[in-house]
């Protein structure tokens, strides 16, 4: 952000506002941690702030200070369409565009005369919403933006428990627990302060990596099961149907994390994961890759989607089997760029 946004941002925060807070859709650890971080604030300073999420999140976030007052789009649509409307200004969090937020939540956002505020890390942001975009794509993490967002406004001295424990789990959750190449001494240096501030690494890693149902640990097991490996092309990709995904009375969330399993296999630099959603009528995908091959732009060419270099998602209309069929009639013409992806 230039000294001259800041400046505005400054301006429209100095006197209490009614303020709303926007995560993307099927909202994850870094969404809805930046999220509680940045509301948290918000309510210290006064002002009348909400954070409004277009849909549910996984179990296993419901614990992070303050969730339980996050109102949702589809469940609680009056409550939540109530805060939309008073709200002055609206920071939308960890989304690059619109579209993310679901088309009904979109269209109604989009009518509002609020003053709109991005912090985001994704690529290509959306620069008819607003000229407030607080936009880097190099770093790991919303939460840790918000950090920085904050070192901006010289309000660090602001953070509590309760926000440093949120800032954590975004920046935990978004760098695989400080492993993706994303993870900077900066970071490390952040979460040492955060750690000061009274987040309690151990716990959180507790809330976030060793709460898993029986069933979500069976379904990981059918995942691996129906892992596929395409040597030619350094690509291993897993497939779940809706009916595997209720014969393990499939949970939100129970299937994050479970592509970086294909990842992780030696000599593999893209992995793919494809789980079939009947009651939207879509494939949605999770892409990861190693090394230079931006996953970004290949859910971007070929699957309606988007993300980071390393770590993207897409959706397909087509059935399961048409998916795969798909993507592995794509998968040659990429084969150069995926042999030699992890060479730097
Ligand atoms: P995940 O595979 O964990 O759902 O998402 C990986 C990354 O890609 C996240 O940063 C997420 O926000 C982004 N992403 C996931 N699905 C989509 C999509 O359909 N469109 C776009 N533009 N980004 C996506
Ligand atoms: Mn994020």
């Amino acid at each position: 952000m230039t000294q001259d946004q800041i400046k505005e941002v400054e301006e429209l925060l100095k006197q209490p506002k009614s303020i709303a807070i926007i995560p993307h859709r099927n909202p994850d650890g870094d969404a809805i941690g930046s999220s509680l971080a940045l509301w948290n604030y918000l309510k210290q300073k006064g002002h009348d702030a909400t954070v409004v999420a277009p849909n549910d999140f996984p179990h296993f976030l419901k614990w992070i200070p303050g969730n339980e007052n996050i109102k949702f789009f589809d469940k609680q649509n009056n409550q939540a369409k109530k805060a939309l409307n008073k709200a002055e200004i609206i920071f939308l969090l960890d989304f690059n565009a619109l579209h993310r937020i679901g088309d009904d939540m979109q269209k109604t956002v989009e009518k509002l005369d609020s003053k709109f505020i991005m912090i985001d890390h994704h690529q290509q942001p959306d620069t008819s919403i607003t000229n407030l975009i607080y936009s880097d794509t190099s770093i790991c993490s919303t939460s840790q933006m918000i950090y920085h967002f904050l070192e901006m406004l010289d309000a660090t001295n602001m953070i509590n428990a309760e926000m440093a424990t949120a800032m954590y789990t975004g920046i935990m959750t978004d760098t695989g627990s400080f492993r993706f190449p994303s993870t900077t001494s900066t970071t490390h240096r952040i979460i040492a302060s955060l750690i000061d501030k009274g987040a309690d690494n151990a716990q959180i890693h507790n809330n976030i990596y060793d709460t898993n149902s029986f069933n979500r640990l069976q379904l990981l097991g059918k995942s691996l099961n129906n892992l596929r490996v395409v040597e030619a092309s350094r690509t291993a990709y897993i497939t779940l149907s809706q009916a595997e995904l209720d014969a393990f009375n499939f949970q939100k969330g129970d299937t994050e994390g479970v592509v970086n399993y294909a990842l992780s296999l030696e000599n593999i630099v893209f992995a793919a994961i494809f789980i079939e959603d009947v009651e939207q009528k879509i494939i949605k995908m999770s892409f990861r890759s190693k090394g230079s091959f931006s996953v970004n732009q290949f859910a971007r060419n070929h699957f309606n989607g988007g993300g980071h270099d390393n770590a993207a998602g897409g959706r397909s209309e087509m059935n399961l089997d048409a998916t795969v069929t798909h993507f592995l009639s794509i998968l040659p013409t990429y084969t150069n760029d995926l042999r030699k992806s992890d060479e730097d």
